[in-house]
């Protein structure tokens, strides 16, 4: 595996194309939007320029990396030679099968196209191309440069051999893979978006102050993060659409508090769009 094609170039999309590239892998990033294509760009310059500076990289080691990526507009340009496709659009399955059509009509016919979806399933995604052996879902986690984790998730036809070379893919970015069978929200975001939930129901019921209720997570149970504030990294935006899929999937436990569906409708997005749980401005 020497190329690596990532569609969409948000949040995540910018994460593991940094990732991919200092791994030493020819990594083109393919998003509709210019703005978000200029925003990755200047998001991995700062974090190579950082890795230059903190002594883990040297200049030449950044520059080659920098080489090493392309940003196009065009699904066609960015996978007509790819050996594996990662596509982190937005959490849509109507998007993300109608992207994967067109992967599939574009890539070669080895290359393993993969969703990082992070709760829908790569068996409905898998069923629109012609090759649901070589698809599959690879959930990379944010910050992806400093997550050490990537669930590979298996669809009901992804293959032996693409669940073996997306392992061996994983562990060349120096990460730590898990197998998980596909089940609506797989493993982590099923237990993630539960407990950061249940955090903002317990906002909403006056239980404690956003900072108390993080503090508690962090100093009472030694999570790094509080639930509120991974939210608010995570995108608001991106977590409501979590919580829907897994409310129409797996029920009535899973139904977005109203707190976070009214953060949304006010674009109160998480620190992306500077106001969320917290303040960012
Ligand atoms: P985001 O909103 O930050 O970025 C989505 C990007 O997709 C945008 O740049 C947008 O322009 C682009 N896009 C939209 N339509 C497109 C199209 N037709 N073709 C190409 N690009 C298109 O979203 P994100 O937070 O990066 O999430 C992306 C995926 O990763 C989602 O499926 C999400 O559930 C999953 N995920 C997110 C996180 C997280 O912490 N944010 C963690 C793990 C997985």
């Amino acid at each position: 595996m020497k190329k690596v094609s990532v569609i969409g170039s948000g949040t995540m999309g910018r994460g593991i194309a940094y990732t991919c590239a200092t791994a030493g892998f020819i990594t083109v990033v393919q998003d509709i939007s210019e703005s978000s294509l200029e925003t990755c760009q200047i998001y991995i310059d700062k974090q190579l320029n950082r890795s230059v500076e903190k002594g883990l990289m040297s200049n030449e080691e950044a520059d080659t990396a920098r080489e090493r990526i392309q940003y196009t507009t065009s699904i066609e340009e960015a996978v007509r030679e790819t050996d594996l496709v990662i596509e982190a659009v937005l959490e849509l399955m109507d998007l993300k099968i109608e992207i994967f059509k067109q992967l599939d009509r574009f890539a070669p016919p080895h290359a393993i196209l993969a969703t990082n979806t992070s709760t829908m399933s790569p068996t409905e995604i898998a069923a629109q191309t012609s090759r649901p052996e070589r698809c599959i879902a690879l959930h990379f986690f944010n910050p992806v440069p400093k997550m050490k984790l990537i669930e590979v998730i298996c669809g009901l036809e992804t293959s032996e051999e693409t669940i073996q070379e997306s392992f061996a893919f994983g562990k060349a970015l120096g990460k730590e893979c898990v197998r998980i069978n596909e089940y609506p929200g797989f493993a982590v975001s099923r237990m993630n978006c539960l407990i950061g939930n249940e955090a903002m129901n317990m906002v909403m019921e006056g239980v404690g102050s956003v900072e108390d209720i993080d503090k508690s997570m962090k100093l009472g149970l030694n999570h790094p993060m509080g639930p509120l504030e991974l939210a608010d990294l995570v995108g608001l935006d991106t977590r409501l659409r979590n919580m829907e899929y897994l409310h129409k999937t797996l029920g009535e436990k899973y139904r977005p508090c109203p707190i976070l569906v009214k953060y949304v409708k006010a674009g109160w997005l998480g620190k992306k769009s500077g106001r969320g749980f917290y303040n960012y401005n």
